[in-house]
């Protein structure tokens, strides 16, 4: 289970080690699904296809096409385990929320003529020689900057953004950079891109090589944490907070009882 570590693996062991347990060490997967995330993936899903048709045909979409794209992930996609926790949205609330974010990403960005050389583009790279630290990460878009440097952008759907202090903090773009720096051609210049589609703005960072170097320390060591913590056989405390009410394992939690009484399916 622990034969490679993301972003996301090591931040679901910061926010809550028991949830951490369940989900990469016990391996327990649910259908059940929050609404958040699944608008967060038709999105991607749909600025995915944009860029493809764009780097395939050159001609943008219209703005309907565009909308007709995500309408139709949304139906194919949809099952019957999605939750909601606000009580005050509704499907349909979400639905034209996903239109809105996706209409302004086309006002400001048309006609795509963004120098995109990759989109959904998976790394798989090892933070040392030894390949015992193998790190994996998708990078939602990668384009090339007056032929020499690359940007990394990534869209988030959520409600809050990162201020620019936090950004220059932020490490999951960082680790891209470090994997786009492990296994790809090299670049002269980076350059991280954070599009926050629903506050609807745009964040940009660099890294510095000695903040790489500092960074992929930092990461081997939290890896040989979680990995002293499993073979230690030390229990995996549960953290609770306010995000318990968007996690799908209440029924494996110890510190909970029953299923998640918040979460319901739609
Ligand atoms: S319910 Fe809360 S405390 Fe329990 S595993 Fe999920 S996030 Fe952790």
């Amino acid at each position: 289970m622990l034969d490679y570590f993301s972003h996301s693996r090591l931040q679901s062991y910061k926010k809550c080690p028991a949830q951490f347990y369940i989900r990469y060490i016990e391996g327990v997967r649910k259908p059940d699904e929050g609404i958040e995330a699944f608008l967060g993936k038709r999105i991607h899903e749909t600025l995915e296809h944009l860029y493809s048709r764009q780097l395939a045909t050159e001609f943008p979409p219209s703005l309907d096409t565009v909308l007709a794209s995500f309408s139709d992930l949304w139906k194919s996609n949809w099952h019957s385990r999605i939750a909601i926790v606000n009580r005050f949205m509704g499907v349909r609330d979400y639905f034209r929320l996903g239109e809105s974010m996706l209409a302004r990403f086309y006002r400001i960005h048309f006609p795509f003529d963004q120098p995109v050389i990759a989109t959904e583009e998976r790394l798989e790279f090892s933070l040392d020689d030894s390949g015992n630290y193998l790190m994996v990460g998708i990078l939602d878009r990668v384009d090339r900057l007056n032929g020499k440097g690359i940007v990394i952008h990534d869209y988030k759907t959520g409600k809050r953004a990162l201020t620019q202090q936090a950004a220059d903090k932020d490490e999951q773009l960082a680790l891209y950079q470090l994997g786009w720096e492990l296994t790809r051609e090299p670049a002269e210049s980076f350059q991280l891109v954070w599009h926050f589609l629903q506050p609807g703005f745009v964040v940009h960072s660099t890294r510095t090589s000695d903040e790489l170097t500092r960074l992929k320390k930092k990461i081997i060591c939290n890896i040989d944490q979680i990995r002293d913590h499993v073979e230690g056989k030390k229990p995996f405390m549960p953290h609770e907070t306010k995000l318990c009410y968007w996690c799908y394992y209440w029924e494996e939690c110890p510190a909970k009882q029953g299923s998640n009484p918040v979460m319901k399916h739609v």
